[in-house]
């Protein structure tokens, strides 16, 4: 079945390309991606699909056979902002697919048509291909706008999905996105960062800037010896948890004749060790309000949780790699990368074994307004062989798939999780 699936895949090539290039000339960012929707609806109705489900907004399911081993395939819906580049759509924030979300639509519809092109379904189990609204954590505004309306709780996709029990009935989740990194063909057990948001806004008193500077209290000289506290929390960042924190002046000052009255920063704390990345979001939220304090201001610190850390099953990685090694030497894997990027898929891993791995073919930075796809060849059929063949394993081989779900340890109950984004910190936050 294996080779027939490759056979289908390499027919229907010229098809998924043209999908391919028709996604990534409609880029839409999150919980707004309705014309993506129609197109893909559309193709997958010409291969005779019904879509099961609904959810998120934009998201929608398609499936095929029954029970389990139910396996979930996922591909990610949206856009992000990119200045320049030329296929942004200038009607909505420059939102251009520099992130390659569109290419891991096209390979996981050509999948689920080549699986049940070679009748899959002969085997028992189940498989579900998911597509998630709004990964990149950007167009807040319009999020916030929607969580007030009561049309979502939570401002991700996937974190969303896990609110409405989507995933419940799913065993393991197998997940791909376009690498940066073009020295390897795959990646392999990749590991993905968590973040969190925080919004600093410093409050001072304005006051004529050159006749009674002695009247105000200057919000930006609080912030600037924030940053110095900041810069000193550094040295206890530790190494393996490969810990940041960035982020930009989203409001300076009112007007440059006089004391400014109010500050914004809004920033990321990443880290790949969770309770470390709360204690160290706690240390920045301490240092800004008592370095505004000692400047006779105040500072209010909004957190809202990001992402968790994205933590791969190893032994599906290991089940995936078997069939990149079809179409590469051992070498050309990447394995076991620590990149400090992050994604709701993080928080998919919390529950369900799950992996993401890696693909090239793309060209220029990813985000950056020159990225391309550069090999359609290798990226859209090579990665959909890979999927497609490793769904075959899994639904072929029970005892094998039996092993790998039982390697696999929830890092948290769903209570935990719910918990964690309701709590009472991050419940302050501009989100929820
Ligand atoms: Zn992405």
């Amino acid at each position: 079945m294996k080779e027939k699936v490759q056979k289908c895949l390499d027919e229907m090539s010229i098809k998924t390309i043209e999908l391919g290039r028709k996604l990534f000339e409609t880029p839409e960012l999150g919980f707004k991606e309705f014309k993506t929707r129609e197109i893909l609806i559309k193709d997958l109705k010409e291969a005779g699909f019904e879509i099961e489900r609904t959810f998120a907004r934009t998201g929608f399911s398609v499936s095929l056979g029954s029970g389990h081993p139910h396996i979930g395939l996922i591909a990610e819906l949206d856009a992000i902002p990119t200045l320049g580049h030329p296929q942004a759509d200038l009607n909505d924030q420059s939102a251009a697919h520099t992130c390659a979300h569109s290419t891991q639509c096209a390979i996981m519809t050509s999948v689920i048509k080549a699986l049940k092109e070679v009748n899959v379904t002969e085997f028992d189990g189940k498989i579900t291909l998911f597509f998630t609204p709004a990964e990149e954590f950007t167009d807040m505004a319009f999020r916030r706008e929607l969580i007030s309306k009561g049309e979502i709780a939570y401002p991700a996709g996937k974190i969303q999905m896990l609110h409405e029990g989507i995933f419940d009935d799913v065993d393991l989740c197998l997940h791909l996105h376009a690498m940066g990194n073009d020295e390897y063909r795959f990646a392999s057990d990749s590991h993905l960062a968590g973040f969190i948001y925080k919004k600093f806004t410093f409050v001072g008193k304005a006051s004529h800037a050159a006749v009674l500077p002695h009247l105000g209290v200057n919000a930006l000289n609080a912030f600037t010896l924030f940053q110095s506290a900041a810069g000193m929390l550094r040295e206890t960042f530790v190494d393996e948890d490969k810990n940041r924190f960035h982020g930009i002046v989203t409001e300076g000052g009112q007007t440059v004749n006089s004391i400014p009255e109010r500050v914004v920063y809004e920033g990321y704390v990443r880290s790949f060790n969770t309770s470390n990345m709360k204690l160290l979001s706690d240390k920045l939220t301490h240092a800004a309000k008592h370095c505004a304090e000692a400047l006779g201001a105040e500072c209010i610190v909004e957190d809202t949780p990001g992402y968790l850390p994205f933590k791969p099953c190893h032994e599906l990685s290991l089940a995936v790699e078997e069939n990149m090694l079809h179409f590469c030497q051992p070498k050309e894997i990447l394995h076991d990368e620590k990149s400090v990027a992050a994604g709701d898929i993080g928080d998919l891993g919390l529950f369900v074994p799950t992996i993401q791995f890696g693909y090239g073919g793309v060209g220029g930075v990813i985000h950056g307004k020159n990225m391309f796809i550069e090999d359609e060849e290798r990226l859209y059929i090579e990665s959909a062989k890979v999927t497609a063949m490793t769904v075959i394993d899994l639904l072929q081989h029970p005892d094998k798939t039996k092993r790998i779900l039982e390697s696999f340890t929830p890092q948290m109950t769903k209570e935990e999780y719910f918990n964690y984004l309701n709590s009472k910190s991050m419940k302050n936050s501009t989100h929820y």
